[in-house]
């Protein structure tokens, strides 16, 4: 991989898609021209977006936490710059990260777990991101744990995300720091990474939401471990960067549950902090060739 020339930020387009798709071209033009490189060098662009890409279009057909639906990215991209466009589910992209210089890279199939604002995943079997049908693999944020569980974003209850998801792990810790630290007094403010450092620490309460989310993450790799035979789970996300305790109990967990647990490894991501940009700048150097992650040797259209 080569050098990040350049980064840049703009504003989130939450509930704006005509934005982005206005902005957006705008904004990779500015980094060119600061960069100094001419746009008839540009060979590629990649795109992760978190939500459901429809792999043959490049279109996202709907992204919850930016309330997009039906977004022509490719199209729209490929249109302004007239190169092709890879655009991928943000989970994708982390895994193709992993898969390249990360811990993925000694291993053929793996499952690459996110634990954000949601929880996402993608797969790698035999050495090839699987797609499925459409592009939408990797929704385990939407798993059932819990019957009759908490009310999720989907509309479904018990998500997995409804536990696991960083929102869910504060609200679990402000309920189990209450129980620990009775009568008067606000509820200091609580992030999911905070929580698992805190775990490390020894913090009772802390522990005991770690424990929680632990054991249900560990239940979802089980399964995952049981159907897919995988080397290896890759976990991502501040929550489990920020401590060691939690990875503890999703590895016991998992032992419990999974049928042969011991010949697969669970590990932390070794990408970095910004894997799924990462994924986004391997797919561009992929666009314009055959792309090496797309299943069955399908080549983009
Ligand atoms: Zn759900």
């Amino acid at each position: 991989m080569g050098r990040i020339r350049r980064e840049a930020s703009i504003r989130s387009f939450r509930g704006d898609a005509a934005g982005a798709l206005d902005e957006l071209p705008h904004a990779a033009m500015s980094l060119l021209e600061e960069t100094g490189v001419a746009r008839d060098r540009l060979q590629g662009i990649g795109v992760a977006v978190p939500g459901l890409i429809h792999q043959e279009s490049g279109t996202c057909v709907f992204a919850p936490n930016l309330a997009w639906s039906d977004v022509p990215l490719r199209a729209r991209l490929a249109e302004a710059f007239g190169v092709r466009a890879n655009v991928r589910n943000s989970m994708q992209a982390g895994a193709i990260a992993e898969a390249r210089v990360g811990v993925g890279k000694a291993v053929r199939s793996f499952a690459w777990l996110f634990i954000g604002s949601g929880v996402g995943a993608a797969l790698v079997l035999d050495g090839k991101v699987f797609y499925g049908k459409r592009g939408y693999t990797g929704e385990i944020g939407h798993w059932p744990v819990v019957p009759g569980g908490v009310l999720c974003a989907c509309g479904r209850r018990g998500c997995l995300e409804t536990i696991a998801s960083n929102e869910a792990i504060e609200a679990l810790t402000a309920r189990r720091w209450a129980e620990h630290h009775p009568g008067p007094g606000p509820t200091p403010p609580i992030d999911a990474a905070s929580v698992s450092a805190a775990a490390d620490r020894g913090e009772r309460f802390a522990q005991e939401a770690m424990n929680e989310v632990g054991e249900h993450l560990g239940e979802a790799v089980a399964s995952l471990l049981n159907l897919l035979d995988l080397d290896l789970v890759v976990l991502d996300g501040d929550v489990v960067r920020a401590g060691s305790y939690l990875l503890g109990v999703v590895r016991a967990s998992t032992a419990s549950h999974a049928l042969d647990a011991h010949a697969s490894r669970i590990a932390l991501s070794t990408v970095g902090a910004d894997a799924m940009l990462k994924g986004a700048v391997f797919l561009a150097m992929e666009s314009g060739s055959v792309d090496r992650f797309v299943s069955h040797g399908r080549e983009e259209a």
